[in-house]
């Protein structure tokens, strides 16, 4: 479905964002910068058609000065031509420079805090999805950078373009054959580097996506947060070779890129110094017959090789560097037009009228984006608000996607899922928010106060009594009093004032933050995975003493666990394959759940 969607907004890239608009939003952005940096390149354009022309004249001046038939001031006029082209030539690129720090500066703000918007704002499917998150990467990294390399680059291009029109206009003067020949050469050269650009960004695609596993390898190797297991594991010199592998793969195809560059342009190079002798041969015969002045033909020398070599080095990294643009253009357009979930920014709205009912799961098939098997199929169940409710299963089964599926971060599923009898679909997203609240088993440990960690769980008004009250009833009131700034103390390893907490403290704190968040409908997804069994089984419990008239469901591999609830479903191939209480299920002599109670037991005993 993902991938339907995804490439049809692809085709519509092409019309949508192409260089044009690219250029008008560079205007819109940095409209000084962009204005300095085309006047810059369109001098610079016109210099060595001018330089020729001062050269030539400079020459023939001096020639007539020696032969005694002109004044001696006549060379002054060529010679300050060819002075100032020079000092424009050396002087002008530190001041591009200048223009250019500038111009990423307020590119970075511009375009940084867009795509910062729409990643928070992009519907959660995309953020799962490994090809999609490859593509934020590639359009999001050094963003400010690619805009203004990509502008430099197209203004480059029209640089070289009135670039080689002017010097051909002037060969053609004197040689229309040179030009015809100039001429036939570019075509081919340009068409070349035009396929060689699409290739090499399709490399560099493949590039980005193995540098972004092996830096995931290298914060493996270099983080504090892996430090305690690397000690203990020895795991180092295994992670090691998985980043050298992937290291060196991504380092090959850099290799292959620069290697196809550089061939090409210096294939082109040698095509064109070829064709550029060529040429001074067919003028000689004009410039022994008089037909030519000897000032025109030094400045045709020098012309005819400086165009040699814009053709063969500079046309083929510029228009590289345009199919590349293109290209990014394209991610660009398929960033920009992922979908994004509405409401995405604001804060969960409490309905304080809110009462829950009930909950249904009629037929629901699911499978991930661009995954060749359901998780769910036709999966369906109703839970009701008197009761409690633990979802078991074993791990894959698909526990924590009915979570995902309940509090809408998918929608591409088919079947129904209600609330109080209505579809979730028809709930806006923030009042979705405002309903729901889960403590995952993978919860985010902030590196902030213990106050705000807890407040992140309900961002309305801040109330530091229910802060309180949420830590004395997980237990952690006494661990906070002591410590140095109380529920002010930072958490984590930010900070150097911090204090951390034990891993068990911190699941604590995310059964607190769930407590504080006040939502009527409540999932515990395991958050508690990385205690022992029997400490599982006592924060379910203190969760379900302190958690009183509200909605919660337990979502647990461990069975212990799972008996405190009134009802227990029973997971198995994406549907629900028992239901019934503990004592009910745990007698089926030949049930899924008997079978798991009595390989667990002993943990219990
Ligand atoms: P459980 O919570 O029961 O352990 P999950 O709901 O996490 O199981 O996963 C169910 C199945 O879906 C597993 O096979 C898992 O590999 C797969 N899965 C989970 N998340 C994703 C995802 N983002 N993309 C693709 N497959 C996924």
């Amino acid at each position: 479905m993902l991938e339907i969607r995804y490439s049809e907004k692809k085709k519509m890239i092409i019309k949508k964002y192409n260089r044009v608009l690219f250029i008008t939003n560079i205007f819109k952005y940095i409209p000084w910068q962009a204005t300095a940096a085309m006047g810059y390149i369109l001098v610079f354009s016109l210099l060595p058609a001018f330089q020729t022309l001062a050269t030539a004249a400079f020459v023939d001046s001096a020639d007539l000065v020696f032969k005694g038939e002109q004044a001696y001031e006549s060379v002054f006029l060529p010679l300050f031509c060819i002075a100032a082209s020079l000092v424009y030539q050396n002087m002008m690129p530190m001041v591009n420079n200048l223009i250019s720090v500038s111009a990423q500066n307020q590119l970075r703000i511009v375009l940084k805090t867009q795509v910062v918007c729409k990643q928070t704002r992009l519907k959660y499917q995309y953020l799962e999805n490994e090809d999609t998150c490859d593509l934020i990467g590639r359009v999001c990294q050094e963003i400010d950078r690619k805009f203004w390399e990509a502008y430099v680059n197209l203004l480059n291009g029209v640089r070289l373009g009135i670039n080689i029109v002017s010097m051909i206009v002037i060969v053609m003067a004197h040689t229309w054959l040179g030009g015809v020949l100039i001429i036939a050469v570019s075509i081919p050269l340009l068409y070349l580097a035009e396929l060689m650009g699409g290739s090499n960004y399709q490399m560099e695609k493949d590039v980005e996506s193995l540098k972004r596993r092996y830096h995931y390898f290298g914060q493996i190797l270099t983080e504090r947060e892996y430090a305690y297991e690397r000690k203990l594991f020895g795991y180092s010199s295994l992670i090691k070779d998985k980043y050298k592998k992937l290291f060196n793969q991504s380092y090959q195809v850099e290799t292959k890129i620069l290697r196809k560059s550089y061939t090409h342009m210096k294939s082109g190079s040698i095509i064109t110094i070829l064709i550029g002798m060529v040429i001074m041969a067919i003028l000689l015969p004009s410039l022994e017959r008089g037909n030519m002045s000897a000032g025109i033909y030094i400045g045709l020398v020098g012309a005819v090789f400086g165009l040699v070599q814009s053709m063969s080095w500079q046309m083929s990294s510029v228009v590289l560097g345009l199919a590349r643009l293109k290209e990014y253009l394209k991610d660009y357009q398929a960033f920009m037009d992922m979908e994004e979930e509405d409401e995405a920014c604001t804060e969960p709205w409490i309905d304080e009228n809110f009462l829950f009912q009930s909950m249904e799961f009629r037929n629901v098939t699911f499978r991930y984006p661009g995954m060749g098997d359901d998780v769910l199929n036709n999966c369906s169940f109703q839970l009701n608000s008197e009761k409690t409710y633990a979802f078991v299963g074993a791990n894959g089964a698909g526990k924590t996607t009915i979570t995902k599926l309940i509090m809408g971060l998918y929608d591409t599923y088919e079947g129904e899922i209600l609330i109080n009898g209505r579809d979730i679909r028809t709930y806006g997203y923030a009042e979705r928010k405002g309903m729901i609240a889960v403590a995952f088993q993978d919860f985010a440990r902030y590196a902030l106060p213990v106050d705000q960690n807890i407040h992140l769980g309900n961002m309305g008004e801040y109330d530091e009594g229910q802060v309180q009250k949420a830590l004395d009833k997980v237990g952690l009131w006494d661990a906070v009093e002591n410590m140095k700034e109380g529920i002010h103390t930072n958490l984590g390893k930010l900070e150097e004032e911090s204090t951390d907490l034990s891993g068990g403290q911190w699941q604590r704190l995310e059964v607190a933050r769930l407590l504080y968040a006040r939502r009527a409908i409540n999932i515990l997804d395991e958050p508690t995975a990385s205690l022992d069994p029997m400490a599982e089984t006592r924060i379910y419990e203190l969760f379900r003493s302190v958690s009183l008239g509200r909605f919660v469901i337990y979502i647990t591999h461990r069975l212990g666990a799972a008996r405190i609830a009134d009802e227990i479903l029973v997971l198995k191939d994406g549907r629900i394959a028992e239901k019934g209480s503990h004592d009910q299920l745990a007698a089926l002599e030949n049930g899924i759940y008997h079978a798991m109670y009595e390989s667990q037991r002993k943990w219990y005993e």
